[in-house]
């Protein structure tokens, strides 16, 4: 293909190559695809480009349509399970004996459930993450990693990458390749949903604001709509917060219409008083995005569920054919409950780790454990509830791909890389019916071959593009 003969070119060429990297550093700048600096988090005095790759990466055509037209069914099928406490209940019921975290988020799911609903409004983005196997007869297909149900980011300041990638293919006379990188304008999108009124939206935001030029991308869009943001932090909420005798949330004086989280989805996220924090805003007549049962259907157990033969089935009667397509992008998904099926997938581990991931439930990327570590956390749980916080999956394999990865501090070299597709959905359900149901954009994560896990706040992947070919 024409990129790997001009990166050919430009690992002979080093001159050729600072240029090309110089020209698209600043062009990073001019379309504001900009973050904070990992030294100043908290501070937008310094700020640098935000870890992007040079080239856009070749995907599979055919592949990315799937992934995009599956996406209001993903929407579909994730609005269903957070509105069936008997699925909830059942699939994490081993979950939360082993997993102090989602034990403590299901608490809350059923303190919610037992006062009643208050907001018949839901407000839904997720981003369902794939990644294409190659497998050994040569063809391809794309498999699901996960879907986000809760603060699921990477879009905002990268919204104009694309037309930086466009351009670096241009310049190095890929004219017609360049057609071939979508548009990617994803913010308003995400943001129509959340517009439920013109009434004030918080935004839950870290301690650390690593992301916050994302964030303001987002506010500024709202803020275009005449919708007023705040940001408050967990503490904020739990000093200054209150519900009135209608249950409607009040933070310093301002009723709050909207809590969106772009927080709260890890366990050192929370301190005693947060958790206080996050009960009282899902009381509350706030609508949430996500409330706390979309929250929990996203966790890799449910994932695992989801899986078994003849669950799709039960969410999409009649609709035999959406449960084929998404089926078809499930990898093998594995429980490790205690019972003779458990049992089973611990003799599959253990015998074959390089065959799977071990998964506990966790977001974020870094959390997931490959190779022999599989062996070493299996044997200490083996015996125990403990097994029960993880489960297991087939490993995907997609073919690397060169690319230089850009990110300030990190030495310019020809890598090899793997990429993931997100798919972003939005939905607005309103009492039962879904009023708005969308695929609303997509993001290419890549990566150097020689990590396992992934993650653009942690360093290991990159903002990309898909070269559709
Ligand atoms: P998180 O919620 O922390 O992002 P993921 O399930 O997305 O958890 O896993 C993190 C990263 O680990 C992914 O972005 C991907 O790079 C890698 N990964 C996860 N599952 C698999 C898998 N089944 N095969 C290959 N790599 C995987
Ligand atoms: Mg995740
Ligand atoms: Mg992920």
């Amino acid at each position: 293909m024409a990129t790997t003969e001009i990166l050919e070119q430009l690992i002979k060429d080093p001159d050729k190559l600072k240029n090309l990297v110089d020209e698209v550093k600043d062009l990073a700048f001019l379309y504001g695809i900009v973050f904070r600096t990992h030294e100043t988090p908290n501070s937008s005095e310094v700020v640098t480009y935000a870890p992007f790759t040079l080239f856009p990466s070749p995907f599979p055509k055919a592949a990315f349509l799937q992934a995009l037209a599956l996406q209001t069914h993903f929407n579909t099928l994730v609005n269903k399970i957070s509105q069936d406490p008997d699925f909830l209940e059942e699939a994490l019921a081993g979950t939360v004996q082993a997993d102090d975290f989602t034990a403590k988020l299901f608490d809350i799911y059923r303190k919610v459930q037992q006062e009643g609903r208050t907001q018949s409004i839901v407000v839904g983005l997720n981003r369902s993450d794939y990644m294409v196997d190659q497998r050994e007869d040569g063809t391809v297909s794309l498999k699901q990693i996960e879907i986000n149900t809760i603060s699921a980011g990477g879009f905002g300041v990268s919204d104009r990458l694309s037309v930086v990638h466009r351009h670096v293919l241009k310049s190095v006379g890929l004219l017609e390749e360049s057609r071939s990188v979508p548009d990617n304008n994803r913010t308003p999108g995400m943001c129509a949903a959340l517009q439920r009124s013109t009434h004030l939206i918080l935004f839950l935001v870290e301690d650390i604001e690593l992301s916050k030029l994302s964030h303001r991308y987002i506010e500024k869009e709202l803020w275009k709509r005449n919708i007023p943001v705040i940001r408050r932090k967990f503490d904020e909420v739990s000093r200054n917060g209150s519900l009135n005798a209608d249950k409607r949330l009040f933070i310093d004086g301002l009723e709050v219409a909207v809590v969106y989280y772009r927080y709260g989805y890890m366990p050192d996220n929370y301190t005693a008083q947060s958790w206080d924090a996050r009960l009282l805003m899902e009381r509350s007549r706030a609508v949430k995005c996500p409330d706390i049962s979309t929250h929990l259907a996203g966790t890799k157990k449910v994932q695992q569920v989801l899986a078994r033969p003849g669950v799709l089935e039960k969410f999409f009667p009649d609709q035999l054919q959406v449960v084929e397509q998404i089926r078809a992008t499930f990898a093998g998904l594995y429980t490790l409950d205690l019972g003779p099926e458990g049992d089973k997938t611990l003799t599959m581990a253990l015998t074959a780790p390089e065959r799977f991931v071990l998964k506990p439930q966790r977001e974020g990327g870094g959390n997931n454990i490959y190779g022999s570590e599989i062996c070493q956390v299996l044997q200490g749980v083996k015996d125990s509830t403990a097994r029960m916080a993880y489960i297991l999956m087939d490993k995907i394999n997609p073919t690397p791909v060169q690319n230089y990865l850009l990110s300030r501090g990190t030495p310019l070299k020809i890598t090899n890389c793997l990429s993931e597709l997100g798919v972003f959905g939005a939905y607005v359900r309103q009492g039962k019916e879904m009023v708005m149901n969308e695929c609303v954009g997509h993001l290419l994560k890549t990566k150097s071959s020689e990590h396992s896990d992934g993650g653009i706040q942690a360093g290991v992947s990159f903002l990309d593009n898909p070269l559709l070919v």
